[in-house]
Parts: C-alpha cells; sequence; structure tokens
C-alpha cells in the first residue's frame, strides 16, 4: 500500500516554467491549491501580473489533491438549520453559491479542455437511521418548497440499495447537480491554464512574511527564494502550515486543521464496481464522523472519513487506513479482502461554522475554512476574490459575516481528541 494519494500518484505533475522571482507584480498569492490557481487564472485573464508562491514542490500537494474526489453542490451543513441562523435569504445565496461553484469548475474543464473525468453523476446523502432520514426528508421540504433546489429528491430504502449494494442505509438524499472528477489530473490543468494565460507559477517558494511597505497600499512579500514587491495579496494557503505565524496567525486562529483520510483498493473490474455503486455518484454518510466514497474511472473504490481526530502524518494515515479498512468492511463486506493500494490523509481547513470566510484584512485578502466542502467552492471563489481585488466586492458571497477567533486556539489543535470523542458519543446517542 502507498501512503500517498492516488489523485497525485496517477496524475503527471505540473512542471512550471519557473525562472527566477520577479522582484515585483499586480498581485502575489500565497498558495497554489485550487484556490490560488483560479485566482492567478482569473487575474491573468484580466491582465494582471500574477506570481503564484508555492511552498511545496508541487502545486494543489495539500487539500487540493488529498482529497475525496467529490464535486457536490449543496451546503455542508443542513440547509434549514442555516435558515433558521442566518434568514432565508442568505441561505439562499449560499446554496445557490454552491451550484455555481461546481458550474464554474464545469466551465473552466470545458474552456480549458482539462481531461479530467468531469462528470455529474449526482451526490447521494446516506441515512444509516430513521431519524437521519426524517432530517433528510425536512431537508429536502425546505429546499422544495423554497425553490432553492428542486431537482433534490428523498430516495427511500429499496432505490438506495438498487444502486448502493449495502445494507447499512435506510435511505438518502440525492442531490443530482453533483459531480465528481479526477482532482490530479484537474490540478494539472488549472495550472497550465494560468501559467498560459500569462501567470507566473513558482513552486518551493514558501512566503514567511508580509510587510505592508511604508503607508501604501503595496506589500513586501518574503519568501526563502527572496522578496517581491507585490501591489495585492491573496492569501490562498488553506490549512497548511508553512511559514511565519506573525503574518498568518490571524486565519490560523480562526481555522481548525482536522484530519481526514481515505483508502483506495485496487481496481475491481468494470462488474464488480458496476454491482457495488450501479449509478456511480458521490456518496456522504450522516453522522458526525462520517464516511465518503466515490468510484474511480479504473473501477477502485475511494473510502474517506474522518477516522480519527488527529492531523496527518505517515504514521496518522496509515492508523487511520486500519480503521478505514473496518468501516470499509462493515460497509460493503462483500468485498472480503480487498488489496488497498492507496492511504493518505490531509488537513481540512474547518471553521466553527463549516461555512467559509472571506474578504479583506489589513490589506490582505483572502479565501479559506471551506470545511470539507472546497473542491468546487475554491474554485469559485479563486474567480471571485480577483473580482473583489478589483473592485467589485459585491462578487464575494461571502462578505460581511463575523469571523471570531477561536478561543484556546492559538498554536496546534491540542483539543482535537476531545473533540472526537464528543462526535463519537454523540454519533451512538443520535
Ligand atoms: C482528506 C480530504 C478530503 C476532502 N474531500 C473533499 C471532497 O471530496 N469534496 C470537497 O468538496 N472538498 C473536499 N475536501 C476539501 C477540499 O479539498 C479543500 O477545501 C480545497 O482543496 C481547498 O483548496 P485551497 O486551495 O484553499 O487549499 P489547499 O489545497 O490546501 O492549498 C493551499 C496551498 O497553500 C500552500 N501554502 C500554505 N502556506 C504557504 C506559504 N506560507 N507559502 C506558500 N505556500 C503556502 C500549501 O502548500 C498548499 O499547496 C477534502 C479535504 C481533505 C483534506
Amino acid at each position: 500500500m502507498k501512503l500517498e494519494s492516488y489523485w497525485t500518484a496517477s496524475a503527471p505533475a505540473f512542471v512550471p516554467r519557473g525562472g527566477e522571482l520577479p522582484s515585483q507584480c499586480d498581485v502575489a498569492i500565497v498558495g497554489g491549491g485550487f484556490t490560488g490557481l483560479s485566482a492567478a487564472l482569473a487575474l491573468a485573464r484580466r491582465g494582471a501580473s500574477v506570481v503564484v508562491l508555492e511552498a511545496g514542490e508541487r502545486v494543489a500537494a495539500e487539500a487540493s489533491g488529498r482529497n475525496g474526489g467529490h464535486v457536490n453542490n449543496g451546503l455542508a451543513v443542513d440547509y434549514a438549520q442555516v435558515v433558521a441562523k442566518v434568514g432565508a435569504e442568505r441561505a439562499k445565496a449560499w446554496y445557490r453559491a454552491y451550484d455555481q461553484a461546481v458550474d464554474a469548475v464545469e466551465r473552466i474543464v470545458r474552456d480549458e479542455a482539462i481531461e479530467c473525468g468531469f462528470v455529474r453523476n449526482g451526490k447521494l446523502k446516506l441515512a444509516t437511521k430513521p431519524m437521519h432520514l426524517e432530517a433528510l426528508q425536512r431537508s429536502a421540504d425546505r429546499l422544495i418548497r423554497d425553490g432553492v433546489d428542486t431537482d433534490v429528491e428523498i430516495l427511500q430504502a429499496q432505490r438506495v440499495n438498487d444502486e448502493v449494494a449495502s445494507d447499512r442505509f435506510v435511505g438518502g438524499l440525492l442531490y443530482r447537480r453533483s459531480g465528481q472528477m479526477h482532482m490530479g489530473r484537474f490540478a494539472l490543468g488549472l495550472a497550465q491554464a494560468a501559467e498560459r494565460h500569462g501567470a507566473q507559477v513558482h513552486v518551493g517558494s514558501c512566503v514567511q512574511r508580509l510587510d505592508r511597505i511604508g503607508r501604501g497600499q503595496a506589500h513586501a512579500v518574503h519568501t526563502n527564494r527572496g522578496t517581491l514587491r507585490a501591489q495585492q495579496v491573496l492569501l490562498a494557503n488553506g490549512a497548511a502550515r508553512h511559514g511565519g505565524y506573525g503574518s498568518f496567525g490571524w486565519l490560523r486562529r480562526r481555522i481548525v486543521p482536522i484530519g481526514s483520510f481515505i483508502v483506495v483498493t485496487e481496481p475491481l473490474g468494470e462488474q464488480r464496481a458496476r454491482a457495488l455503486l450501479a449509478a456511480r455518484r458521490t456518496y456522504t454518510t450522516i453522522a458526525n464522523i462520517h464516511h465518503y466514497f466515490r468510484l474511480t474511472p479504473d473501477h477502485r473504490l475511494v473510502f474517506g472519513g474522518r477516522a480519527r481526530f488527529a492531523v496527518s502524518s505517515p504514521q496518522s494515515d496509515a492508523a487511520s487506513g486500519d480503521i478505514l479498512r473496518a468501516g470499509l468492511a462493515e460497509t460493503f463486506p462483500q468485498l472480503g479482502a480487498v488489496r488497498l493500494d492507496y492511504c493518505w490523509g490531509g488537513l481540512v481547513d474547518m471553521t466553527q461554522d463549516r461555512l467559509p470566510h472571506a474578504g479583506e484584512r489589513n490589506g490582505l485578502y483572502y479565501s479559506t475554512g471551506y470545511s470539507g466542502h472546497g473542491t468546487q467552492m475554491s474554485v469559485l471563489m479563486g474567480e471571485r476574490m480577483a473580482a473583489v481585488m478589483a473592485g467589485d466586492a459585491a462578487a464575494n458571497p461571502w462578505q460581511g459575516r463575523d469571523w471570531p477567533a477561536i478561543p484556546g486556539h492559538v498554536g496546534p489543535p491540542w483539543f482535537l481528541p476531545a473533540v472526537g470523542l464528543y462526535y463519537q458519543i454523540k454519533d451512538r446517542l443520535a
């Protein structure tokens, strides 16, 4: 079993044109994940000189290259609960932002001719308990009644069992607008498109500190490869913790980096894969400690979950792989001793309300906090932040949200095991 992401292992790495860092640019982007690359593409198309600074040796090798491969619409949290908190108008706008985000991925894939197997087969949210199905029903009723998403449909146990070969599920909620793709291939195509349109992408370039130059708007961007002057800066650094605390501390006090883990089976063969998940959708179970899965075009099962409340590391990933193997066997016992070819983990940029945050603070623009629901939102927000940086504040669907720091969260997330225990107990009692 390889302790690396299937998506990065099975796609060619993007090789940037490279060269020296320029001494100045219009926009410096900290981070070459989907947020940063999408922003670079949009800004370059607008004619700006853009430099993407990626700390790692490969773009999109953190969350953007380590995820479950789902490009789902719908909020990460229950729509009805969001309505109760912020009112129908804002909740609708936020729900629609996810539709627009899936559309944005589809549009870029088409316009830039990216071969990443993007398909819209829908997402099925699966209930393991009758009370979960009732909650899904309430959610669907509300979405349809408010006219937010009339494409959703509740599937009762029999219909779920017709397409998911597991007896664990009592029903589910189908979101027809959701998609899926190969994340490594999308990353390659997105980075190539950004470069083709004029953006510079530099890997191995860690931003260590950011300083305002004089009283003006420009910033000195200090990296391990030298300093450049940028008129504007976009922080697109996700949950990864590179660079000094000083310039990134404000964001880090608001984001909890939670490990999520994934295993990928050997190729199952077309027949066996079809017998397992006939409709080839993306699937998530509803529980605080949940599972998510899908098939790949070469008929492997990608099976993930928050196996342990821990941060990702090779040891932690392997231990989580064992837990996921047990979850996989419980869900699909017919797979028996199927071989696992890949196992990895990544950091989810979780916020307290599990919704994104984006805006500008002290002259630095930022977009983050997608909370495990970001393959599509990161791509949309890259585009939207490009518009915001050009003066269109209304382009940001998440503008004007309060974002207090998480009390006691000043260093590594020491409280994760306690949070994990709390959710395990909650799931057992639910
Ligand atoms: C295991 C896992 C499963 C997931 N599954 C799904 C899913 O199925 N569907 C879904 O919608 N979402 C999923 N997500 C979430 C989704 O992948 C992320 O929300 C999204 O990719 C975030 O993109 P990003 O560009 O903001 O961050 P990232 O992809 O993390 O990119 C940030 C980049 O910034 C770089 N960086 C950080 N600091 C610095 C610095 N100081 N200088 C230079 N570079 C820096 C990092 O190296 C990194 O490459 C999952 C996440 C994980 C971890």
